[in-house]
C-alpha cells in the first residue's frame, strides 16, 4: 500500500510533526516490482539518486537549513539500489548503498534537468569557504531537524534500508547469500526461495509522571554527567508496547505505572528502531530504586525544576531530532533547548 504525499506528511498526533516522521514523496510501492517502469526511471537523467554509506549522505548546509545532494543515475556508484518514491512532478528518487560521491572535484548536481523544486531554499556558501565546507557527509542525527519534509523523509527511508542491506546479507534459514528484490525493500534466498524483510526493532520511550505531575528523568549509566532523558527500552517478543512500558519503568526505576497512553512514533534507523512514544502515570508517591546496571540516577522534576536546571545547564536534555525531546516538551508545555 502506498499513501500519497498527504499521507507521507501525516503528523504524529499530540506530538505534532516529528523530525524523522516526515515525507514529501509518494513511496510508490506498486512500482517496486514493475521492472519496465524501474528501468525507464533509471534511464531518465532527471531521476535523483541519494547515495548512502555508513548512515550518511552528502548534505549541503545553508543558513539555518540543509538539503540533500543527489546525483543522476549515470553518476551513481554500484551498490544495492532502492526505490524511495516519486514526487508530485513525477521525478523518481532512488537510494544506493555505495561510496559517497567525491565532492572535491566539482559538486554533484541536485536539479539534474528537471524543474527545480528547491526554490526558496537557503542560500548556500561555496564549498570550502572560510566558515567551513558547505557540502559534506552528514547523518540523520545531525541533519534530521535541518532538512525539509521531503529530504527528511528520503534520508530516513534510505538510511533505514541501507543499514539493513549492509548487515543482512545472508539467509537466516540456510546461510546462502540473498539478493535484493522489490526495489530493495526485501531480499530473497536463491536456494530455498525464502523472502526476508527489513528488520525493525520496536522500542518504547515513555515520560512517567507522579500524582503531582512531576516527570521522571534519568541518566543512563553510559552517559556523561548532567545528560538526562526519559526512560526507554526495546519491546520483547510476546509483549505489547504497553506491557513493555510498564516492565521497563519497573526494571529501571522500581516505579509501578498504571495508565499508559500512546502519544506517537518516529523511525530511528540507527540502526533499525521504531520509537513508540508514551505517557505513563505512576499512582501514589513512590520511592525510586534505580537499576544500577542501566541507570546511574533518576529523579522526579517539577516544570520549574526542569526550567531552572536547563537554564543553569545542570541538566542537558536530548536533541530536538529525538522523540524524547518532543515528549518532554509536550509535558513541559513549551519549547525547551536540546543540548546533547
Ligand atoms: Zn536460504
Amino acid at each position: 500500500m502506498s499513501g500519497g504525499p498527504g499521507a507521507a506528511a501525516a503528523d504524529s498526533g499530540i506530538l505534532g510533526k516529528l523530525p524523522l516522521a516526515r515525507g514529501g514523496v509518494d513511496r510508490a510501492a506498486q512500482r517496486r516490482t514493475d521492472t519496465a517502469w524501474l528501468a525507464a526511471a533509471w534511464a531518465e537523467p532527471g531521476t535523483r539518486v541519494l547515495v548512502v554509506a555508513d548512515g550518511r549522505a552528502l548534505v549541503r548546509f545553508g543558513e539555518g537549513g540543509a538539503e540533500l545532494l543527489f546525483v543522476p543515475p549515470q553518476e551513481a556508484p554500484r551498490g544495492v539500489r532502492f526505490l524511495l518514491g516519486v514526487d508530485a512532478a513525477g521525478v523518481a528518487y532512488f537510494g544506493v548503498l555505495g561510496p559517497l560521491p567525491d565532492t572535491s572535484a566539482g559538486r554533484p548536481d541536485t536539479s539534474a534537468g528537471r524543474p527545480d523544486t528547491s526554490a526558496g531554499r537557503p542560500v548556500v556558501r561555496p564549498a570550502g569557504s572560510a566558515t567551513g565546507p558547505a557540502v559534506r557527509p552528514a547523518s540523520l542525527r545531525e541533519v534530521g531537524q535541518l532538512l525539509d519534509d521531503r529530504d527528511a523523509g528520503l534520508l530516513t527511508h534510505a538510511v533505514a534500508l541501507a543499514n539493513w542491506h549492509a548487515t543482512s546479507t545472508h539467509c537466516s534459514r540456510c546461510g546462502a547469500l540473498t539478493e535484493p528484490v522489490s526495489s530493495g525493500h526485501s531480499r530473497r534466498c536463491p536456494v530455498d526461495g525464502s523472502e526476508h524483510f527489513p528488520r525493525l526493532d520496536p522500542a518504547v520511550i515513555m515520560l512517567v509522571t507522579d500524582p503531582a505531575d512531576r516527570c521522571l528523568l534519568a541518566r543512563n549509566s553510559s552517559w556523561p554527567e548532567r545528560r538526562v532523558s526519559i526512560l526507554a527500552g526495546f519491546v520483547e517478543p510476546g509483549e505489547s508496547a504497553e506491557q513493555a512500558v510498564a516492565r521497563e519503568v519497573l526494571e529501571e526505576t522500581g516505579i509501578s505505572v498504571g495508565q499508559v497512553r500512546y502519544l506517537g512514533s518516529q523511525p530511528w534507523p540507527m540502526p533499525h528502531s521504531l520509537m513508540l512514544g508514551f505517557r505513563a502515570l505512576a499512582p501514589g508517591s513512590q520511592q525510586i530504586q534505580v537499576d544500577a546496571d542501566e541507570i546511574a540516577e533518576a529523579s522526579w522534576f517539577s516544570r520549574e525544576e526542569v526550567r531552572a536546571s536547563v537554564a543553569s545547564a545542570s541538566l542537558l536534555l536530548p536533541p530536538p531530532v529525538s522523540i524524547a525531546h518532543r515528549i518532554i516538551e509536550s509535558w513541559y508545555g513549551q519549547e525547551l533547548p536540546g543540548s546533547w
